[in-house]
């Protein structure tokens, strides 16, 4: 390590998702406290991240080290290039410890229960004190975590949600009753897009990481997904955050609720707020993302319509919260579970967007292409393929963790293994995300330039989500059957004549075959 380590008395790690400059830690500042801010290989290791994701974490470590320093703490931030002599995290903190002849090492609660354990046991074999401070970003406490996810009972994101906005007072009335007077305003949203729908243009950053890229490319490290040039379009400090949230609040949250499930080709971004990386970096709150979309639509609720403040709200103070509750409740045993047992391997295409599948070409091309795809691309094009097809939740969690500029386990894992694969039995959703094709041809225009033809069920050129959507259905008809919210379902499959099941059937089964020829 090239950079000497200054002495001190406390050192205190700051990870790179907890980019947080209003942390109570920063509110005052000790000359005798390092602040420690890396860039780890074993970080950037543990999957086969995207391009775009290592450089945007990179980057925006390195603004908040500066940012630390012109407020006057003492920082010391190491590239790749100073860390890689050390095996690990542990190897690291022990040498700084011993550097530094620091008497105490700090850190801040991390959300990945991987990085929690590891740093419980560096915290064990250090001779010095050891302290874990609290985040002070997410709305729930984490205290408060299992007292509202009890193991023992059906959690329901709905229920929790409603707690939440009583708790913290956010689109309320008199009497404890919800703005508007319903708590959900789902049959106004999940429109399509009309065909002369006017998209907002996404804000995106021109952020240099020229010297980001050499280095990622020095180190060998793997990497998936594109980018063009050095120049990184997402934030990576709180004032591009922040730029980015007005600008959503101006042009995407009007629309937000209407279309917030709709797909189209001509957008990649549509009304979404492209918010998550600044939220789960922790450079933005999810407090005051939220102040501010009710403050916008408490100013001009005649340009900002209640469902769609409320659909943004729930996103945030309802599943965000919700699947982080989620995973903290349920892990270390989450990221095994595998209901259907379903063993499939992802196919090949999924690295390179290489399939006649329009849907699956253009999402998949897009999350290669820009590390993001909004809710429904992942949940009911790419998610829901997975789930139909059988394919194995730990590569399907590998993919999802590696390929989203915004996927840390926390929120990745309870949204792949829980929501959209159903991997969890039921504990996050009530019931599994499947559908056939004609649900992605309702919400999206990919189906017209399609080689598939969404309207048949068999033969070599039927949409596959409909014969695997129906073979799904068939093998776990046991346990779905009776589910209230689908079992009638099998109403209409049984009333189809015989020889056409048959033929829906078999044209699954040549598909499962051969996922990789689709
Ligand atoms: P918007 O649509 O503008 O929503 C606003 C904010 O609400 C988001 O920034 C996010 O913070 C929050 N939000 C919305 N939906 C969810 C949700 N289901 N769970 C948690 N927060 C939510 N989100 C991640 O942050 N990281 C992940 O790794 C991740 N993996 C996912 C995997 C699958 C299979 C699915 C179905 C969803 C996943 N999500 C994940 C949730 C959601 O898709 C993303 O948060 C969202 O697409 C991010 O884009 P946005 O900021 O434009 O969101
Ligand atoms: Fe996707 Fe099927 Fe439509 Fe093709 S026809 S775009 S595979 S839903």
């Amino acid at each position: 390590m090239n950079q000497a380590v200054d002495r001190c008395r406390t050192l205190r790690l700051v990870l790179g998702d907890q980019l947080n400059e209003q942390h109570h830690w920063f509110g005052t500042v000790d000359p005798q406290t390092l602040y420690v801010v890396c860039e780890l290989h074993q970080e950037v290791t543990y999957v086969r991240h995207h391009l775009q994701k290592i450089a945007a974490f990179f980057a925006s470590m390195e603004y908040f080290a500066a940012k630390l320093r012109s407020r006057g703490h003492r920082v010391v931030h190491l590239d790749l290039d100073e860390t890689a002599e050390h095996a690990d995290l542990a190897a690291l903190i022990r040498h700084l410890a011993r550097e530094s002849g620091a008497r105490r090492f700090e850190y801040q609660r991390p959300d990945e229960f991987r990085l929690l354990r590891q740093l419980q046991a560096i915290g064990r074999e250090l001779d010095i004190e050891t302290r874990c401070a609290d985040s002070d970003h997410f709305l729930l406490p984490f205290e408060r975590i299992a007292e509202e996810f009890p193991t023992d009972r059906q959690l329901r994101m709905e229920t929790f949600y409603r707690r939440m906005r009583r708790r913290f007072d956010v689109l309320m009335d008199e009497g404890g009753k919800p703005e508007g007077g319903r708590w959900n305003y789902d049959a106004e949203n999940r429109k399509p897009l009309p065909a002369s729908a006017d998209l907002p243009e996404p804000l995106l950053f021109d952020n240099d990481v020229a010297d980001i890229l050499t280095r990622i490319r020095r180190h060998g490290i793997p990497v998936i997904g594109r980018l063009r040039g050095s120049s990184l379009p997402w934030p990576v400090n709180r004032e591009q955050g922040l730029r980015l949230l007005d600008h959503f609040i101006l042009h995407g949250l009007p629309g937000f609720g209407p279309y917030q499930d709709a797909m189209t080709r001509e957008s990649w971004a549509l009304h979404h707020s492209l918010l998550s990386f600044a939220l789960n970096t922790k450079m933005l709150s999810p407090a005051e993302v939220i102040e501010r979309a009710v403050g916008a639509y408490r100013a001009a609720p005649e340009e900002i319509p209640l469902a769609s403040v409320e659909g943004f709200v729930r996103q945030l103070l309802g599943w965000r919260e919700f699947v982080r509750g989620i995973y903290w409740s349920r892990m270390p045993g989450y990221e095994r579970a595998n209901h259907f047992g379903h063993d499939r391997d992802l196919p090949a295409w999924f690295w390179s967007g290489e399939t006649r599948m329009a849907c699956m070409a253009h999402a998949i091309g897009q999350s290669l292409d820009h590390a993001y795809a909004h809710h429904i691309q992942r949940l009911m094009v790419t998610g829901n393929f997975c789930l139909l097809a059988g394919i194995d939740p730990d590569q399907v969690d590998a993919w999802y963790l590696g390929i989203y500029i915004d996927a840390l386990q926390w929120v990745e894992l309870p949204n792949t293994r829980g929501m959209s694969q159903f991997a969890d039995g039921g504990v996050v959703a009530s019931k599994p995300y499947a559908a056939s094709g004609n649900y992605i041809r309702r919400m999206g225009d990919y189906c017209s330039g399609c080689h598939y033809d969404v309207t048949a069920r068999s033969g070599s050129l039927a949409c596959p989500f409909n014969s695997l959507y129906w073979h799904f259905m068939e093998r776990n008809r046991g346990e779905l059957e009776t589910n209230p919210r689908i079992g009638m379902l099998y109403r209409s499959w049984d009333r189809m004549a015989e020889d056409r099941r048959a033929a829906i059937q078999a044209t699954a089964h040549e598909l499962l075959l051969d996922l990789d020829a689709l």
